[in-house]
């Protein structure tokens, strides 16, 4: 269906779509790399993707190509947007594309039935925009493919006792499964950029044990994670006080010993400490 388009190299080339560097842009133009992406999503054709930054449109092809039902593109560039055109056209009109910044759009809003989020993202935004998904409210996504550097994928996926380990694999891990698909090394892009990058993908876990509170959970996290190097009986000392809570007694009811360290404390045990409030 898109056979007749240009490469993305002569895309790139036509529309002289130099990399802003500002904007996070690394493209990556060898398609059996995004085809791989949006197979890690199938099935699609009951699926509406929002894609955010398509840039010159690799994976947006790959996700109209792997029979997406429609694609929303949210991309801030100007520049790429003629490049985009001509997809939606040759795709009969499944991309639809929306120019600004995906950080003000309201996803949910724009699309109607089951959503995935699939990109390739915006290293200088791409967190912020994960962590507003990840706490939306009501939630709205039934998955999520997403490329991030790779320190930040790991970070997403880490456990306890993993140096990686911390708030975003706490937050991660208390709404969604996060698995690790596959690495992809700075040299795909174009240009390259400093870091590996990694895809993760984010599946909602069922919603009766999916953990609610997020906005305490975060207190509770930055406590913790805040003074990494102490034990929990001397860092949560201001958060339990703050509550009102008796530090030991909360501890104990929570199933946490008070020399643990927040790197050894499990996603449920933080749940419980922020349950077990006495
Ligand atoms: N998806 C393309 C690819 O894989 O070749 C481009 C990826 S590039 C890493 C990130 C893209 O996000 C760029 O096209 C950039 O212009 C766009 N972008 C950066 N910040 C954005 C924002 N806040 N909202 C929407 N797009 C943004």
């Amino acid at each position: 269906m898109l056979d007749n388009l240009p490469s993305l190299s002569e895309t790139v080339r036509i529309h002289g779509l130099a990399a802003n560097k500002k904007l996070g842009q690394h493209f990556l133009l060898d398609m059996n790399i995004t085809d791989k992406i949006a197979r890690l999503a199938l099935p699609l054709d009951n699926v509406s993707v929002a894609e955010i930054g398509p840039g010159p449109g690799g994976l947006t092809r790959s996700l109209i190509n792997a029979g997406a039902k429609s694609v929303l593109a949210i991309e801030m560039d100007e520049r790429f947007l003629p490049a985009l055109d001509d997809i939606s056209r040759a795709s009969g009109n499944r991309l639809s594309v929306h120019h600004g910044d995906a950080l003000k759009v309201n996803i949910s809003e724009k699309l109607e039935g089951e959503i995935k989020i699939i990109a390739n993202l915006p290293y200088n935004v791409g967190t912020k925009m994960l962590i507003n998904w990840l706490t939306a409210d009501p939630h709205f996504w039934t998955q999520a493919v997403l490329m991030f550097q790779k320190e930040v994928a790991e970070r997403l996926v880490a456990g306890p006792g993993d140096p990686a380990y911390g708030r975003l694999a706490v937050l991660a891990q208390s709404v969604c499964d996060c698995k690790m698909a596959f690495d992809v090394p700075a040299r795909c892009f174009s240009p390259p950029p400093k870091v590996d990058s990694a895809v993760v993908v984010l599946d909602p876990l069922p919603e009766d044990q999916r953990f609610k509170d997020l906005k305490l959970l975060g207190e509770l996290t930055q406590a913790a994670f805040g003074q990494r190097r102490k034990m929990l009986r001397k860092s949560l000392k201001p958060f339990a006080k703050k509550h009102g809570l008796v530090l030991e007694d909360w501890l104990e009811n929570s199933g946490v010993e008070p020399t643990q360290r927040p790197e050894e404390i499990t996603p449920l045990q933080f749940h419980s400490l922020s349950e077990n409030f006495l």
